[in-house]
């Protein structure tokens, strides 16, 4: 049956627009369905105060192409939202993207249709069919706002910071509360509390916050990376992360006390997340971990002044367990008059009150609530599109005990269907630049494949996704990923299933990617329909 594209890909953040330049250069017809008013994903929709990239701008960047790494100029170590999105506007003009994206069009259905082997997508803007559909609907991107009794009664106005109004919000004057310590918290806390005339924060788990040091980009470091940008990037993709966080393999019992101090206050003044790699055994071992811990929370008396403040911002679970911050004076923001700590963790919020917040029987009085409460991450915006595979199977149905994937890529019983970083791929445990560039690249590299010896579905085997579950599950279950209540395992979201969702080693998962591509698509099943012989569209 014809299509109206070879593929649609849904999202147009970072992994969505690759996705169409590399189906493009490959001769496929394709077509990006956005949901926002304009491009960009997550640096379209994040616009909080402080809302920026705790990557190195150098490595936060795609890598596609030499010409345009080397052109574009970042102006500090870590980017703001609004210079990445500018980034993003720059690759979309100059690799005319534009064209092929459809802005405005939120995805609310797709159907495979076994007969023909096709999917039918649906948005408001009616039904479009096409071979192949590719999820580039983001792992952070469905937003949570729990539901507070009384949410809808506050007289005041209310923002989540992943959909922050266009033209910003002035606190000034203000009495605002922030409910959440995790990332965005902690970027848009040290800025809202300089505008606003009171700061509440309601805090349920203190987060663990390494400085960011950030300023201009080191120009000797600058042109270090220009003059060899392919291998600065393969230097990076060969570690844990797949990100320069310089690792050392050294175990903390290897270390004398003075060693570890030295390690860590070298990571702290060098800021960044490269702290969760000051030893090879943080993530393994809980004795291990607790050393680090112990030196934040040292850190932490150091900075804050009131000491019961210093106690309650003092985190007590798994450095790292939760995904760690990284901040601009977040914890210095407590020594100022104007913000006020409150702890929800033993006493949690009540409800909402036309007036404000109110924990233990006290209304917190505000003029504003600032939702820093997250994401239903990595498998609600996937959730949100009701997905029907073969058989008209559901989904959200399939994955009710949590997500199954094969590579996190594809998932048994919906052919022809991808998914850029999905759960049970390294996605937000790695750099997601590089990651996204790599599943867009292995995707285009399968169908050409599959054109090329005339096959027109695949689909991941049961088989192979039941042992890719256990191995991740497996892998994860080697460290103290799982010994804390983090949105990597769905705890932040009330009902939500636990797994662990992101798989942890970015080399190794490239590896066994290109070993799987190498074998025919081990672990995929494929058929032809009819569509395959078509001559390949170029451009
Ligand atoms: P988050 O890390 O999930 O933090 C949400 C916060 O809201 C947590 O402190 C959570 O407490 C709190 N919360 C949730 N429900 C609550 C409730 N019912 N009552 C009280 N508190 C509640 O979300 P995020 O800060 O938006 O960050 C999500 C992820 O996005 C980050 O981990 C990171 O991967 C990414 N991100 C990156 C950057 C960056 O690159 N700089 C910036 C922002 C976000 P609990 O911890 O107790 O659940």
């Amino acid at each position: 049956m014809k299509t109206d594209f070879d593929a649609l890909v849904i999202g147009a953040g970072f992994a969505g627009l690759y996705m169409l330049h590399r189906l493009r250069q490959l001769g496929f017809s394709a077509r990006v369905l956005e949901a926002g008013g304009g491009i960009g994903g997550t640096w379209y929709w994040n616009r909080y105060p402080g809302a920026r990239c705790d990557i190195e701008s150098l490595e936060y960047s795609y890598q596609f192409s030499p010409e345009l790494q080397q052109e574009w100029r970042w102006t500090e170590r870590f980017a703001t939202q609004s210079e990445i999105l500018r980034y993003i506007e720059h690759v979309a003009d100059r690799f005319d993207l534009r064209r092929d994206i459809q802005l405005d069009t939120r995805v609310t259905a797709a159907r495979f249709d076994d007969r023909s082997g096709t999917w039918e997508v649906e948005s408001e803007r009616g039904t479009v069919t096409a071979r192949f559909v590719i999820m580039a609907t983001g792992c952070l991107s469905s937003t949570n706002v729990p539901r507070f009794p009384g949410l809808d009664s506050f007289a005041g106005g209310t923002y989540h910071t992943g959909r922050w109004p266009h033209e910003g919000v002035d606190f000034t004057g203000r009495r605002v509360a922030v409910i959440g310590t995790g990332s965005s918290a902690i970027q848009s806390i040290p800025l809202i509390a300089a505008q606003a005339a009171h700061l509440t924060v309601f805090q349920r788990t203190p987060a663990y916050s390494i400085p960011a040091h950030n300023g201009p980009i080191d120009p000797e470091f600058l042109r270090e990376v220009k003059g060899d940008y392919a291998g600065f990037r393969t230097r990076n993709a060969a570690l844990p992360f797949g990100a320069n966080f310089p690792l050392n393999e050294t175990l903390v019992s290897q270390a004398t006390p003075e060693e570890r101090e030295r390690e860590y206050e070298s990571r702290w003044q060098r800021g960044g997340l490269g702290f969760i790699t000051a030893f090879g055994d943080l993530l393994l071992d809980r004795d291990a971990n607790a050393t680090a811990a112990d030196f934040v929370r040292r850190k932490i008396r150091e900075i804050v002044k009131d000491p019961a403040v210093a106690e309650r911002l003092s985190p007590k679970q798994i450095l790292g367990c939760k995904r760690l911050c990284v901040d601009s004076g977040y914890y210095a923001t407590f020594n100022r008059p104007n913000v006020t700590l409150v702890d929800v963790s033993e006493t949690p919020i009540e409800a909402i009150t036309p007036r404000g917040v109110r924990v233990a029987g006290v209304v917190h009085e505000v003029d504003a609530i600032v939702f820093a409460t997250g994401y239903d991450a990595m498998t609600g915006a996937l959730a949100a599109i009701d997905l029907r595979g073969r058989g008209g199977r559901s989904l959200r149905e399939k994955w009710a005990a949590g997500p199954r994937t094969y590579l996190g890529v594809g998932t048994a019983g919906f052919p022809n269907l991808f998914i850029i970083t999905g759960p049970g791929s390294p996605s937000v445990l790695s750099n997601m630049v590089p990651a996204v560039e790599q599943h867009a690249n292995w995707i285009g590299d399968c169908l050409a494949w599959l054109r090329a010896k005339g096959l027109d579905r695949i689909e991941a085997t049961t088989a192979a996704e039941d042992a890719w579950v256990d191995h991740v599950n497996e892998v994860a279950s080697l460290t103290l990923y799982p010994s804390c209540n983090s949105w990597y395992l769905g705890a932040n979201v009330p009902g939500k299933p636990r797994v662990f969702m992101p798989y942890l080693g970015f080399p190794v998962y490239v590896m066994k990617c290109d070993e799987v591509a190498a074998n025919g698509y081990e672990g995929f099943e494929t058929t032809a329909n009819g569509w395959a012989g078509r001559a390949p569209r170029r451009r």
